[in-house]
């Protein structure tokens, strides 16, 4: 992506993205940028709450315990287990052995090793000793979609990014994506409280601007402008809330504005899937 306006177009969105439609749960008066601000946001402003280097490579290890067991899944959970009805079904079930060679692992241990990840694993290993909502949390493999979150769980594809840019051409940053897809999860309060696991765009929206932007910032990259949503084929600007049926760019000059594009950039099963956006 072009660098000439990039400085420009994060001053846009740092000024502007509170003030554009609100979303539930959205508070006007959030800021978004600054050290401070995202280390809020991340829930990372009081380091001693942090867990230790060694309290992060512990706690990988028994979220791995916890949630990929080696050997045959199916005899590793009763049937009365609410992760047996969630996932064995379709292309979603628990990591396979081997799973440590894949992408997909590798980039959920660097995510467990940073400091906003690091409190996240430690909230799911406290819930697995007593589930909210009575299910316990769950990470798995979803071999034909992309990375997806919900209330109880989050799935990613074995080479988990299997693409550098999504189609808007917004940068995929792996550990991004995750923390976008945590907070899909019931262990945060804007899913939680105001939306039910609601879908549609301004949900995805409110969940890049809390959870994925602000690990993008973090580490130096641009935050994400624009989310399509193949199922309702509509792609919602992240700073003003504008949502468009059809596939949609930012305008480099000015990322609250969008730029259709030909839809025939995506692959064939996104394009008949989605009627509007020819
Ligand atoms: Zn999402």
């Amino acid at each position: 992506m072009s660098d000439k306006f990039r400085q420009k177009r994060i001053e846009i969105y740092c000024k502007e993205v509170t003030k554009g439609k609100k979303c539930p749960g959205q508070s006007a008066k959030d800021s978004h940028c600054g050290w401070y601000a995202i280390r809020k946001q991340l829930d990372i402003l009081d380091l001693c709450e942090v867990p230790s280097q060694a309290k992060r490579r512990e706690n990988f290890k028994q979220l791995v315990k916890d949630n990929f067991t080696s050997g045959d899944w199916f005899d590793a959970f009763k049937e009365s287990d609410p992760r047996n009805n969630q996932v064995f079904h379709g292309t979603s079930f628990p990591w396979l052995p081997g799973k440590e060679t894949t992408k997909a692992f590798k980039n959920l241990k660097l995510y467990a090793e940073s400091d906003f990840g690091a409190m996240l694993v430690q909230k799911i290993l406290l819930d697995n000793k007593k589930p909210m909502r009575g299910k316990r949390f769950f990470i798995g493999q979803d071999n034909n979609g992309s990375a997806s979150g919900s209330m109880d769980r989050i799935l990613f594809p074995k080479d988990f990014p299997s693409r550098e840019k999504f189609f808007t051409r917004d940068v995929i940053y792996p550990m991004a994506i995750i923390h976008h897809e945590m907070g899909h999860t019931k262990f945060f309060s804007h899913v939680n409280k105001k939306l039910k696991g609601e879908m549609d765009v301004c949900h995805e929206r409110l969940v890049v601007i809390n959870n994925e932007n602000p690990v993008k910032m973090f580490y130096g990259h641009e935050p994400r402008y624009t989310y399509y949503r193949p199922d309702s084929c509509k792609t919602v600007n992240v700073i003003t809330g504008e949502s468009l049926p059809g596939l949609y760019t930012f305008d480099l000059k000015d990322p609250r504005k969008m730029v259709k594009l030909d839809a025939s950039v995506m692959p064939e099963g996104f394009r008949t899937e989605c009627k509007v956006a020819s």
